[in-house]
């Protein structure tokens, strides 16, 4: 199985590149912030809680977030590999995402993060906002807040795959094409 955790500060593209690399390698595509989005419009339980956390930009705790990537990789014992996009977002996730894969006698295959200044970060966000709905897209404050958190809570995941030798950078300015193609570059040799 080819398992990709593509990696990045929020608003490097990691969605837009993993709808381009799904329809390529034919993986599946798992996006815990989609997921989240899928149950706050079903005004589940579990939306709601999710809610109170992504409109603070705050994470939402690692118990839920590892629950709900449990119950989708079960829903899904078939498939040819898994681009994983938004998790593990720490490495409490990344301990247990290792362990998810173990039971189904697979692994993380590489870590790819896409290389974006802060400011072009935020800009992009706030133009996402204008058509995402996303209330998490329109404030700079929480905007901020979602990359400091990035910072101080996501990026020690880049190191620990890191120490496994799976860990890459790619450049992630430029057009969505150009991005895509280093991607691919990447992956080809696996
Ligand atoms: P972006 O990458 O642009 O921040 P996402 O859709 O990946 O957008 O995430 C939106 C929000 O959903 C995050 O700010 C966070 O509150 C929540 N979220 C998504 N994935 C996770 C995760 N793995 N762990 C905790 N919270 C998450």
């Amino acid at each position: 199985m080819l398992n990709l955790i593509l990696f990045g500060p929020p608003g490097s593209g990691k969605g837009t590149q993993a709808a381009l690399l799904v329809e390529k390698y034919h993986l599946l595509h798992i996006s815990t912030g989609d997921l989240f989005r899928y149950e706050i419009g079903n005004n589940t339980e579990l939306g709601l809680l999710a809610k109170s956390y992504m409109d603070k930009g705050q994470l939402v705790p690692d118990s839920v977030t590892i629950g709900m990537m449990k119950n989708k990789l079960a829903a899904n014992p078939d498939v040819k590999g898994i681009i994983f996009d938004g998790f593990p977002r720490t490495v409490a996730q990344a301990e247990a995402l290792d362990v998810l894969l173990d039971d189904m006698d697979t692994s993380v295959s590489y870590l790819i993060s896409l290389d974006v200044p802060d400011a072009e970060i935020t800009e992009r966000i706030l133009l996402r906002g204008k058509t995402s709905g996303r209330s998490d897209d329109n404030d700079p404050e929480i905007i901020a807040k979602r990359i400091a958190v990035y910072k101080n809570e996501t990026t020690p995941v880049f190191d620990y795959y890191a120490e496994e030798g799976k860990s890459l950078k790619i450049k992630g300015v430029g057009s969505i094409e150009d991005i895509f193609g280093r991607l691919c570059e990447e992956l080809d040799t696996f």
